[in-house]
């Protein structure tokens, strides 16, 4: 279900009251629990940052900058089975995008390895911690349910000692991974099954990004976590609400561990948004499966697909703020976040004509060979972005769909007979058209009266106006129109658990006819072509040659084309 977001939400409105961290927060400065702030933001780097990580990081870095504190950057990497250097680059990016900016605070988790073992043979020598030598199964078995308590592991009550030796053996190499881990000493019989002597150790003989061969066992999130946010002294480790039942055992860590000033989890909703796939799983498959165009392809909302796309940075803190922070789930609409880009380019995009289904226009009483240069205001709300000129001839591209040699009732815009105004250059009358042998009207006709220079008329008044570019002078473009990746009405998913996908996501538009302006634009150049929508010069298909726009969004909120 959509929650009811009113966008049109004032900024003052929704900065207005603080929202529940941000009162926690405050509570814990005022009791003198902490004497700082320092938030994190603690990616693994297992796949590419989506809009849901962007919540994270705006959330964190915004409680940094709101408390005067400093905000990391953690790569979480204590997993080598699944991480790569590839998405440690392109996360660091898209932070940076995002403008968190982390400075030099970009820590590894991985560089804590020393300190985490250090750390379980504390443990070890509290009594805290023992090997044990069930199997993964067993252990599953021995664990309980909801319902029932655990049992007591067999390996439960060793000795210090012979945990010490053994602890140092898993380290050293002495056995094959799944023949021993080293787990918590809490409490079998727990209500909370997190409690029931949680696995902090295992044996795994793989290679690690960063420490390389140096270890052959590595800590568990549910342990490595607490410690990485210690270390760092961070004072609020803010979280998404799944690991709320994780939170006994990462206090119990932290304490156990005697870290001086221990930070505290507090948990959020993770932000979902609807007719979109989030969750790296779901992503990670559509790009293996080469549905999609990598982990960027503008039908992602990867941060880097949003970017490629068009979205900037503004318009997704924006959102951010907009959509607020919750202790309860909710899927937010994908309007909104279209809301907020459309209110960030407003003003900042030059208006264009763009003709995607171009159709000639031949004006039969223009002089053959002129060209004329007509005044356009860049953006008709924003005075200050300025005036370009823009070529006018005899013979133009207008979009098919504005010419209906019999139209309908209410139909403004060009039939025989009709005057509609050229948007910023004439009144045209049409005189009629020309038909290829199946009926396809291949040009229009009209004639234009030269007293109407720049579309305005004392004396007679149109109902329509109809955009156009010059043919001798217009570009050749590429341009790509998206729909939503998944079909959101049906639901996201199949029975058998697969996306439901929407075979129309992508519509290529292989010659688009523009006006010369856009000559020269660069990757990530943003236009609005005045009737279709806000547009971004594609950063990797792009050239000189052969520009390439993708629609970060239309003009209403309507997916359709
Ligand atoms: P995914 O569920 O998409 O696979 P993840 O949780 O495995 O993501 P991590 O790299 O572990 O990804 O997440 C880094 C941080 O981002 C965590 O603190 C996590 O809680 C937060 N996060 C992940 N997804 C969301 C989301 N949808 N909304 C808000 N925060 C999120
Ligand atoms: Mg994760």
């Amino acid at each position: 279900m959509a929650e009811a977001i009113n966008p049109e939400v004032t900024e003052e409105e929704s900065s207005g009251s603080k929202n529940f961290i941000e009162n926690e927060i405050e509570k814990d400065l005022a009791e003198g629990k902490y004497s700082h702030v320092q938030t994190r933001f603690p990616p693994e780097p297992n796949g590419y940052l989506h809009i849901g990580h962007a919540k994270s990081i705006i959330l964190n870095y915004g409680l940094a900058c709101e408390y005067g504190g400093k905000f990391n950057l953690r790569f979480d990497d204590t997993n080598p089975t699944k991480e790569k250097t590839e998405f440690v680059k392109s996360i660091t990016d898209d932070v940076k995008w995002l403008g968190a900016d982390f400075e030099d605070r970009l820590f590894f988790a991985s560089d804590y390895f020393d300190k985490m073992y250090e750390c379980a043979v504390m443990l070890i020598k509290k009594g805290k911690a023992y090997v044990c030598d069930l199997s993964a199964e067993e252990i599953k078995e021995y664990r309980g349910t909801l319902k029932e308590p655990g049992k007591n592991s067999p390996y439960r009550d060793r000795s210090v000692e012979e945990n010490l030796t053994l602890f140092e053996n898993m380290k050293n190499g002495m056995y094959a991974d799944g023949e021993k881990v080293l787990r918590a000493k809490i409490d079998m019989a727990s209500p909370n099954i997190n409690m029931r002597d949680p696995v902090i150790y295992r044996v795994a003989r793989i290679a690690h990004h960063n420490t390389g061969d140096k270890w052959c066992i590595y800590p568990m999130y549910d342990f490595a976590h607490p410690i990485e946010d210690a270390i760092e002294h961070i004072t609020h480790s803010i979280c998404t609400l799944e690991f709320e039942d994780h939170r006994p055992l990462y206090d119990w860590v932290v304490r156990e561990c005697e870290f001086a000033e221990p930070p505290r989890q507090i948990e959020f909703a993770k932000l979902y948004l609807t007719n979109v796939v989030t969750g790296k799983r779901y992503i990670k498959k559509l790009v293996e499966d080469g549905i999609v165009d990598g982990w960027d392809d503008p039908r992602l909302v990867t941060i880097a697909a949003l970017r490629r796309r068009g979205f900037t940075p503004e318009s997704i803190r924006n959102f951010v703020k907009l959509v607020g922070v919750s202790k309860a789930d909710s899927s937010v609409d994908y309007a909104m976040l279209e809301y907020c880009i459309r209110e960030d380019l407003k003003l900042k995009c030059n208006r264009i004509s763009a003709i995607l289904n171009p159709v000639k226009l031949v004006i039969d009483n223009y002089p053959e060979e002129e060209i004329e240069y007509l005044d356009v205001p860049n953006n008709q709300e924003n005075p200050e972005l300025g005036v370009r000129k823009v070529p006018f001839a005899k013979e133009l591209y207008i979009e098919a769909e504005d010419f209906m040699e019999v139209p309908p009732h209410k139909y403004f815009r060009l039939f025989p007979g009709n005057e509609v105004r050229l948007m910023n250059a004439y009144f045209v009358k049409c005189t009629g058209c020309e038909k290829d042998e199946n009926g396809n009207v291949t040009v229009v006709h009209a004639t234009y009266d030269p007293e109407t220079r720049g579309g305005n008329c004392e004396t007679r008044k149109v109902k329509g106006t109809v955009q156009w570019v010059a043919a001798k002078t217009a570009v050749s473009a590429v341009v790509r129109l998206y729909e939503n990746i998944v079909d959101e009405e049906k639901g996201k998913l199949n029975a058998d658990g697969t996306l439901n996908l929407n075979p129309n996501s992508l519509t290529v538009v292989e010659d688009a006819k523009i006006e010369p302006s856009v000559k020269g634009a660069a990757k990530y150049d943003r236009f609005q072509f005045v009737r279709n929508g806000y547009f971004c010069v594609d950063a990797k298909d792009s050239t000189d040659d052969k520009l390439v726009f993708n629609r970060i969004v239309s003009l209403k909120s309507s997916f359709k084309i």
